[in-house]
């Protein structure tokens, strides 16, 4: 069925061997985080045991090779989302650091009374909140995107929303619920034609497919470390230059300055700008060590293979009569949420676990997409290049065990 070498791939991830209740796991809620692989994880290993020194501020040795180190893994995210300059590339603490960044800095220079921000439906909380606090500060207002009954953002209800109050649209690139696949392409022409930029959220999509930012041609791309099979406490914010060089920085303290005095402070040049204190140049340079692994395997060939694996995981949830999808666009990643028959999600979640199948279940941080939907929650199963169709079968043979229980 597939030329992929999964073998390979799984031995390359430590964790996957993990025995949970006497059985393998079937770790399927990459939609959370991501495990890692093993020259990841040997990566940042290395470094705490004979590299580890402070970067940019000091003139030893040690230092100056974590500085290289660091600035390297700023290149290596700028070829690996096509940015136009490693200037571009600003290390945070993920995509919830990345969103509070822009909706904060925009919100302080640009936000005036009356003001108008386009958010949608299928927002993470992470990108809903953020815009809230700016509008409550600013007295500006948020527009929503509806989403349609199968998940898909209803584009031209989006047309409907610019007025010539909206000054910016912040969109997810895939929704971690639904899985759809957003037509963000031309979600950003539509947003230009308007005169209006856009941030999107890519904390589910760069590592599933081959972004390229300069051809998205956004404003803004936000996505975190962990959830690309690199670090925690790490994330990326890319950039226009002109907007990063218009935006106000968003914390101050060490690196981010050019000269203090009591009477002034003038500020770094970018990226340092928006990079107050010591970052965390391990996990930007573990996070770089993961895409450089991506790119040996291919984001094409990680595509792919995680469409099949949707697709087979689609037929085979399909099979479930008593499963009720939420999620059904035809562009989608393998991403699953359903609810079975009556049964709590949570239950559903627990009893599973117990066959070693790992999935979340809640509100997903979505809280108002579920009430689009008029649910409380639901379980969600997200899958991604070292997951199995085996493991899609034993996802679906706990779901029938459930439903044996308590269906
Ligand atoms: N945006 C989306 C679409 C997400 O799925 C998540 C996390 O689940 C976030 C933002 C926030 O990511 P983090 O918690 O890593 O900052």
């Amino acid at each position: 069925m597939t030329d992929f070498p999964i073998l390979k791939i799984r031995s390359d991830f430590p964790i996957l061997s993990q025995m949970v209740y006497g059985k393998p796991v079937a770790y399927l809620d990459n939609g959370a985080t991501t495990q890692k692989p093993i020259r990841m994880i040997e990566a940042i290993d290395k470094i705490h045991r004979e590299q580890n020194a402070s970067i940019h501020r000091s003139v030893n040795f040690l230092s100056d090779k974590m500085t290289s180190l660091y600035e390297e893994a700023r290149t290596t995210v700028q070829n690996f989302i096509g940015a136009p300059k490693t200037s571009q590339i600003i290390f945070t603490s993920g995509a919830t650091g990345s969103i509070n960044l822009v909706a904060f800095s925009f919100g302080e220079s640009i936000l005036k009374a009356g003001d108008e921000i386009i958010l949608s439906t299928m927002e993470h909380h992470s990108n809903i909140v953020p815009w809230q606090m700016a509008c409550e500060r600013k007295g500006a207002s948020l527009k929503i995107i509806p989403v349609t009954d199968i998940g898909e953002l209803d584009i031209e209800a989006y047309k409907n929303l610019f007025s010539d109050r909206t000054r910016i649209v912040a969109v997810t690139h895939v929704s971690n619920v639904l899985g759809t696949i957003n037509p963000v392409k031309e979600i950003v022409q539509i947003a230009h034609s308007h005169g209006v930029p856009i941030l999107l959220d890519g904390a589910q999509a760069v590592q599933h497919e081959p972004v390229n930012v300069a051809d998205l041609d956004c404003d803004f791309y936000a996505f975190s470390g962990h959830k690309i099979y690199g670090p925690t406490g790490i994330g990326v914010l890319y950039g226009k230059e002109e907007w990063l060089e218009r935006l106000p920085p968003y914390q101050g303290g060490g690196d981010m300055i050019d000269q203090v005095t009591f009477e002034k402070t003038t500020y770094n040049v970018l990226p340092f700008k928006f990079e107050a204190g010591t970052t965390n140049f391990i996990g930007a340079i573990g996070m770089a060590e993961s895409m450089n692994y991506l790119s040996s395997i291919g984001l094409e060939n990680i595509q792919r293979y995680e469409q099949q694996l949707r697709d087979y995981a689609i037929q085979k949830l399909g099979a479930i009569p008593q499963l009720r999808m939420y999620g059904t666009s035809e562009h989608k990643a393998a991403v699953f949420s359903f609810i079975l028959n009556n049964v709590h999600p949570y239950d559903t979640g627990l009893i599973i676990d117990k066959y070693g199948v790992a999935v979340r279940t809640g509100t997903h941080c979505a809280m108002p997409l579920m009430q689009r939907f008029g649910i409380h929650g639901t379980v969600r199963a997200s899958f991604c290049f070292y997951n199995t169709m085996e493991e899609v079968d034993r996802l679906c043979d706990a779901l029938n065990a459930v439903l044996d229980l308590m269906g």
